[in-house]
């Protein structure tokens, strides 16, 4: 049986449609090479990247270097000036300069080490990075908005394989945002505190630490769809403190692991909130495509049930 679902809070529906379905292990992907004639993300090749806005240093036997650099893009999708103001003419057009920066974080210097490999300690660091880089970014005349995100794998629209997040600030704030804040503020008490009193206790709960909590959301759009929490109710990575820093940062490292033994190729990016809503991340593995019938709805087909996919994280076995 084929069942519609609808989101917490958003006007947005899923078909959970299993007929066709795969067991979580039968969408295990071919490992993708990470060969590459020259990669600019490589040690020794700084000097190919656009200069640098920064590096986190580490100093191991006596031998000095970088564990993670950060520099703008070279191809950016956004750029420093022109104007941030949003215009509309005629009555449909409606425009601006796409202003802002957009920059590229180099989580590691091992080229072949996805961020799955990298201890909780270096991955608790490149969301420091993120946490810096919100601070610092948003703050800047015409930003609206810092968007951070990873992509990984080529189906995941990744270019470069070297293991690397990226943020685009810009003069918008997305859409997405302003909905799942008009949601929070009609609601009495915060919607996200009240799915994590909901979802720690259901059969998508995942995994739970003392600061976090993971679960596949009850209408996942994707396969091993998984969104973090933070069970403290925050606006923003930068309301954390050391400890939930470090907690967020194993639970991380568990789901992606979980997700490298599929090779799966994902999407992950932060939500922060303006003004009510809870922070959260949410990881998209991309082992479906969207079609027409996503495309002419937006109702998205997942062939593989949440409480299944969550079975999958806890490592439960299925018959
Ligand atoms: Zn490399
Ligand atoms: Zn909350």
């Amino acid at each position: 049986m084929a069942e519609l679902r609808k989101d917490y809070i958003l006007d947005r529906y899923v078909i959970i449609a299993t007929e066709r379905s795969l067991r979580p292990h039968q969408f295990k992907r071919q490992e993708e090479s990470k060969k590459v004639d020259v990669c600019y993300f490589c040690p020794g090749k700084e000097d190919l990247t656009p200069p640098e806005t920064g590096r986190v240093q580490i100093e191991t036997k006596g031998m000095k270097g970088w564990c993670i650099r950060y520099f703008p893009n070279k191809y950016p999708a956004v750029m420093q000036e022109g104007n941030s103001i949003i215009k509309t003419d005629n009555e449909f057009f409606t425009y601006a300069d796409a202003v802002g920066m957009h920059e590229v974080i180099v989580e590691t210097p091992e080229h072949e080490k996805e961020l799955a490999d990298l201890s909780v300690q270096h991955i608790a660091r490149v969301l420091e990075v993120y946490k810096e880089r919100i601070e610092m970014l948003s703050k800047l005349p015409d930003i609206k908005y810092v968007a951070v995100f990873k992509n990984s794998g080529r189906e995941a629209g990744t270019s470069l394989v070297h293991s690397h997040s990226q943020i685009i600030a810009y003069n918008l704030i997305p859409p997405i945002i302003t909905e799942k804040e008009q949601a929070c503020r009609k609601s009495n008490s915060c919607p996200y505190c009240k799915m994590l009193n909901i979802e720690k206790n259901s059969y998508r709960r995942c995994y739970e630490n003392e600061h976090f909590l993971s679960f596949t959301p009850y209408a996942s759009r994707f396969p091993m769809e998984v969104w973090m929490l933070p069970k403290r109710h925050v606006l923003s990575i930068a309301e954390l403190s050391g400890p939930e820093m470090t907690a967020l940062a194993e639970m991380l490292k568990r789901i992606l692991l979980k997700l490298k033994d599929l090779n799966a190729p994902y999407n992950y990016y932060l939500q922060y909130g303006l003004e009510k809503m809870h922070f959260h991340i949410e990881i998209l593995p991309r082992l479906s495509t969207l079609a027409g019938f996503e495309f002419s709805t937006g109702t998205i087909i997942n062939t593989l049930t949440p409480e299944e996919a969550a079975g999958f994280y806890r490592n439960e076995k299925v018959g």
